[in-house]
């Protein structure tokens, strides 16, 4: 990996808190953005899939920095109306020519091997071979991804100018792969706050060499639990590292009376690449997360795209599922399927980059800001307005803040500290940004102006 973890606590400060708002004031965004895009160069070469030992290699790497629960579900556990699929390996692959040139190699990309292909070790002609090969004819060269996890078959995918450049003749084809009883991996780091209620990071493990989706969010995910271990949190942080949709599945399924836990959630997918911030919000549409979203977004000076919930993506589907329906979004940039690199060879090191990988660690930071210091206020004072200038606040606290919405933030949490609005619901009536809001409530709370619940 290279870099170092840096640490973003200063020797001799004291963690409060409110550590994760002096976080976002204070994290070096260009560090943590490069510190994850070397891990997802380190990640970049192994080749995942939705079972076998790509995943497990992968969270070890995941693991040096935060120690993670390794979980190995076997082959034929039934999940809800699931099955745990057979584990699949794969040690090397190609296609030779009649003269015995390699003319595809897996150990140049493996995205050359359809994945879960079972093993195949014979002679044929082109057009047998042709059968089993996959190309983009639009994007004439570039690889395209593909698996086959429910049906037992074989295939190479190559450029389409190398498929159309192949001649009449016989050709080799090996794929050395393993396919039978093992298991399915995931990891597991829950980081522990003062409440037991839960905040689930989610992120899917199971894709090659893919960087955007989704070696972006399995980074985003480690370097985030990274900055979240160190501080003093209201919410309990579960992290699962887990293969996309059948991951999703085992674990609401062993885990239903951990699922209850779950108040806020978000899973981060393609958050690399240099397209805008977007978020899809959870089925409920109006949870915390989803306000919490909205109001980073909207405030963040720079484009973003909003979605309502749809039942399609990755595993908001599952977490979403009438059955459970957590409050888990989705924070991503370009979203799936929506950008021309998506599932191909040039979803690569040069799509993501540090920059945009820093911009979405940001944003997600200020969203779980919001979730840790959101709170229902009650005035001391609710007849009339306590006289401000007596106490020393406006004065003060403008010269603290520099800030000309101070002192309308003061007015707000206020007026509107009945016991029944929230300070996000203050941040989002007044216009104000929530940590003006939260702010102001510190300072109220300071004279004993205010009380404050959870
Ligand atoms: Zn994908």
């Amino acid at each position: 990996m290279g870099r170092a973890i840096y640490d973003p606590h200063p020797a001799g400060q004291g963690i409060s808190v409110r550590e994760i708002s002096r976080l976002t004031q204070t994290v070096s965004l260009e560090d943590a953005g490069l510190w994850m895009y070397d891990l997802i160069t380190e990640l970049y070469p192994i080749c995942r899939s939705m079972t076998g030992d790509g995943v497990r290699r992968t969270l070890e790497i995941i693991g040096r920095a935060n120690p993670l629960q390794v979980h190995e579900v076997p082959s034929g556990t039934s999940v809800f109306d699931w099955t745990v699929p057979k584990e699949w390996n794969i040690r090397d692959a190609f296609i030779k020519d009649s003269r015995g040139k390699k003319i595809v190699d897996w150990a140049h990309s493996n995205l050359h091997v359809v994945g879960y292909s079972v093993p195949v070790r014979r002679v044929m002609s082109l057009a047998e071979l042709k059968k089993h090969l996959f190309s983009l004819p639009g994007r004439p060269d570039w690889i395209p991804y593909r698996t086959s996890y429910f049906k037992e078959d074989w295939g190479f995918c190559l450029s389409h100018e190398q498929l159309t450049g192949l001649e009449e003749g016989s050709y080799e084809v090996c794929i050395d792969s393993s396919l039978h009883d093992g298991h399915m991996t995931y990891g597991e780091l829950l980081l522990k706050g003062e409440s037991s209620d839960e905040v689930l990071i989610s992120t899917h493990v199971c894709h090659p060499s893919l960087c955007n989706d989704n070696l972006s969010g399995i980074a985003m995910a480690v370097q985030l639990a990274n900055l979240l271990r160190p501080l003093h949190l209201r919410y309990s942080y579960r992290f699962l590292f887990i293969p996309a949709t059948l991951g999703s599945i085992a674990w609401l399924s062993m885990n239903r009376e951990r699922a209850v836990r779950v108040k806020h959630g978000l899973v981060l997918a393609g958050v690399g690449d240099p397209g805008k911030t977007t978020y899809k919000k959870s089925r409920r549409g109006d949870a915390e997360i989803d306000r919490a979203a909205c109001h980073v977004l909207e405030r963040s000076r720079e484009a973003f795209e909003i979605f309502d919930f749809v039942p399609y993506g990755y595993d908001e589907r599952q977490y979403c599922s009438p059955g459970f329906n957590l409050p888990v979004g989705v924070l991503a940039r370009t979203p799936h399927g929506k950008y021309p690199e998506y599932h191909t060879s040039a979803d690569n090191l040069s799509l993501v980059q540090p920059t945009f990988l820093a911009n979405s660690l940001f944003k997600c930071l200020s969203m779980l800001n919001v979730l840790e210091n959101n709170a229902f206020c009650t005035s001391k004072n609710p007849q009339c307005e306590p006289q401000l200038g007596r106490r020393g606040i406006f004065r003060s606290f403008s010269e603290r803040v520099g800030n000309p919405d101070a002192e309308m933030a003061l007015l707000w949490v206020l007026n509107y500290s009945d016991g029944d609005h929230s300070l996000l619901d203050i941040a989002e009536r007044s216009g104000l940004t929530f940590d003006a809001v939260r702010h102001a409530a510190d300072v109220l709370l300071d004279q004993d102006l205010l009380s404050e619940r959870g």
